[in-house]
């Protein structure tokens, strides 16, 4: 078992994150924390990469329809279709859409609780509700209300792993073992030691 410090999450900044010259500011909240850098590249995904991604978690399917059902019912509004499965089936092609539109910046954060750490910070997924202080809070506005009109993916400018399984499964999607960097940071001796 890995020590609790050593606990890793991914961070893709999407593409209006980059193009609203936003990557500086996301990455210096996450520094800033004390979370270690330990990689980081830029490419563009394909549409194969974007499917997997999302559905590492053979779960995700039915667990995100379901999620998204209940969201239009406690909104008092009906959803497009009653089956989860169908739901996400339209979830996944915007979002095909969205995150290869253009460059992503994806990284890995090391050190303590960086899962959790990283998930409060970044903010809930619907920015029109997340909270003040976090990124998608401060930094961006869009809402399930503008996208279920428009016929497009929310656009709340980073992904972060919503577990330590979800990263421990992530992470080797996005990078080789090659990419992921062993060093010692001098902030380590005074956060931890
Ligand atoms: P995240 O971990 O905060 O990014 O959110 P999830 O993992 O729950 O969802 C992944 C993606 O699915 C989100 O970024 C949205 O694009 C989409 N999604 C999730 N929940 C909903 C929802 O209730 N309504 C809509 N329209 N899209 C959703
Ligand atoms: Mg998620």
């Amino acid at each position: 078992m890995p020590h609790p410090k050593e606990e890793r999450t991914l961070v893709i900044i999407k593409p209006d994150g980059i193009q609203r010259s936003l990557v500086g500011e996301i990455i210096k909240r996450y520094e800033q924390i004390g979370l270690k850098l330990v990689a980081m590249k830029m490419l563009v995904p394909t549409a194969e990469h974007i499917e997997k991604h999302y559905t590492l978690d053979p779960e995700w399917r039915r667990i995100t329809g379901e999620k998204t059902i209940k969201g239009y019912k406690d909104k008092g509004l009906t959803p497009p279709t009653e089956d989860p499965l169908e739901v996400t089936g339209i979830l996944l092609e915007r979002l095909k859409k969205y995150m290869t539109a253009g460059p992503v910046v994806a990284m890995v954060l090391e050190g303590a609780h960086a899962v959790k750490i990283v998930r409060k910070l970044t903010g809930g997924t619907e920015p029109l509700t997340s909270d003040v202080g976090t990124i998608r809070g401060d930094y961006v506005l869009d809402s399930y209300q503008m996208t279920d009109a428009d016929g497009r993916s929310i656009r709340n400018l980073v992904h972060a792993s919503g577990s330590v399984d979800e990263a421990r499964q992530e992470i080797p999607h996005w990078f080789s073992k090659g990419e992921l960097m062993e060093y010692r940071h001098i902030a380590e001796e005074i956060l931890y030691n």
